[in-house]
């Protein structure tokens, strides 16, 4: 057989496979051959294991989440690649860990560092493939012009540069007082620039929808072509923000009604891509950067039955909410009880649409056989880490059923008084030493069996040693100014 006549035949049995599957709701294995699926990721900022219905919220409703997750797969064990903002969404971008592409700590207005504009986010690696890409809402992995969305690949940008309490505001609306006050004004930027400013409250109410509205523009204006879009919620960090037509909604105040407003929000963006007849046509992907910041009080989230919150690599820190639907693709109600992280989205997005890996090493694996529900389908980790918030030390390592904590320090938000209405508690300074909790006896890791299961331990502290042996071998700078 000539090389004509073998690619002819495996562009024939592709076309064969897809037609099955367009016929009988067979899966097509030749994803390659189809024309590339439009990619939505949904990035909320600080929302909790259990806030959605589907994950057991109380309180409010999420009839729009809840039909994603009818619609295609919940995850159970998916985690964010870190435990709070700037080095989570290093991690989603890169399909790294983020102490890799030096990502090791929250950034702050005019930050000297940033991603590393020689690094490949998923919009670049789409570009070739000619993806329309938009990043909509925050960003926060670097606010001078060099680190901005519009130098990452995104063809357009329009949101914060950072955390919506970075402004000189207080959490009662007033000028701050405190180290606050020398922030700058937050802006608003559209392209590089920027075009308003959020001074009050009242103008964060505005976000949620603002961000939605801009999403939905964009997948309409690129209805005709293969689009990549990240829309990256400000909500519900707090200050909370929420639009007259969700306030006081719901049963458990001011938090509740911005949930559900992000909820309405992901209603839109579906309702559209059906009403331009691509729902089958694209991936929608719904999680959030890190777990509830347990201080706010009842501004804050719930992780439900996971220990901790916010900064921890306790499971609610890091463990969370995530929902991906693909019809005729992901089969309907499909719960993955599997490992999975915020850094396999990047390499099951080059799978999905043959797009070419970044050249360098990165630490996610595809999980196309989890969405695709493939009967046996694995983890690809034999092992996942968790990573200090301040400086990416190791602290912790899933293998399975099983998580090792190292000896380390942590914020503690547990036996202090949360805080109310938008003021924080105070947390405290928690220490565990060396810990084995059973996942699945013990998702609130409550029970230490490190005694029982000296073997298991120890082969858990080997894979977390080797780990950072190479990740600090490897580890590639962020960008600097
Ligand atoms: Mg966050």
């Amino acid at each position: 057989m000539t090389r004509r006549e073998f690619l002819r035949e495996v562009a024939m049995g592709s076309l064969a496979t897809c037609l099955a599957a367009s016929t009988g709701g067979l899966a097509c294995r030749s994803l390659f051959h189809q024309p590339p699926p439009n990619i939505i990721i949904i990035y909320t900022d600080d929302q909790g294991y259990a806030d959605a219905g589907c994950y057991g919220a109380e309180g409010f409703e999420t009839p729009n989440l809840d039909k994603m997750a009818a619609n295609g797969v919940r995850f159970t064990s998916f985690y964010s690649p870190y435990a709070s903002c700037s080095p989570s969404r290093a991690g989603l971008l890169t399909g790294c860990y983020p102490p890799r592409v030096g990502i090791n700590r929250v950034l702050f207005p005019g930050d000297k560092i940033g991603l590393n504009p020689a690094e490949t986010t998923i919009a670049e690696m789409l570009k070739p493939l000619n993806y329309a890409t938009a990043c909509v809402g925050k960003w926060h992995l670097g606010d001078h012009p060099e680190f901005l969305p519009t130098r990452q690949g995104f063809d357009e940008y329009f949101g914060l540069p950072y955390s919506n309490d970075m402004w000189p505001v207080g959490f009662d609306g007033q000028p701050a007082t405190n180290w606050k006050a020398k922030y700058p004004p937050l802006p608003l930027i559209e392209g590089e620039e920027p075009v308003a400013y959020i001074r009050t409250l009242a103008d964060q109410d505005k976000l949620t929808t603002l961000y939605t509205e801009r999403a939905v523009k964009f997948i309409r204006a690129h209805r005709d072509q293969p689009f990549f879009l990240y829309l990256a919620h400000s909500m519900p960090h707090v200050p909370l923000g929420v639009s007259e037509k969700f306030r006081g909604k719901s049963r458990q105040g001011k938090y509740g009604d911005v949930i559900m407003e992000i909820d309405w929000s992901v209603g839109e963006i579906i309702k559209t891509l059906r009403e331009l007849g691509l729902e089958r046509k694209t991936l929608v992907v719904f999680t959030s950067d890190n777990g509830p910041w347990l201080n706010f009080g009842n501004h804050a989230g719930s992780a439900g039955p996971l220990r901790e919150g916010k900064g921890t690599t306790w499971e609610g820190g890091q463990r969370e909410i995530c929902l991906m639907q693909w019809p005729g693709k992901i089969p309907p109600g499909l719960v993955c009880r599997e490992m999975a992280s915020g850094i396999d989205l990047l390499p099951t997005i080059a799978e999905l649409t043959g797009a070419e890996l970044p050249r360098v090493k990165i630490d996610g694996r595809s999980i196309v056989p989890l969405l695709l529900g493939k009967p046996g389908a694995k983890s690809p980790h034999e092992a996942l880490f968790y990573h200090y918030e301040n400086d990416g030390q190791l602290q912790c390592v899933r293998s399975g059923r099983w998580k090792l904590h190292f000896p380390h320090y942590f914020r503690q938000y547990e036996g202090f008084e949360p805080g109310k209405d938008g003021y924080p508690g105070p947390t405290g300074r928690g220490h565990t030493g060396w810990a084995l909790y059973d996942l699945e006896q013990d998702i609130g890791e409550r029970h230490n069996v490190i005694e029982l299961y000296p073997d298991v331990a120890e082969h858990l502290r080997r894979l977390g040693e080797e780990h950072m042996a190479e990740l600090r071998a490897n580890a590639r700078p962020p960008g600097r100014i």
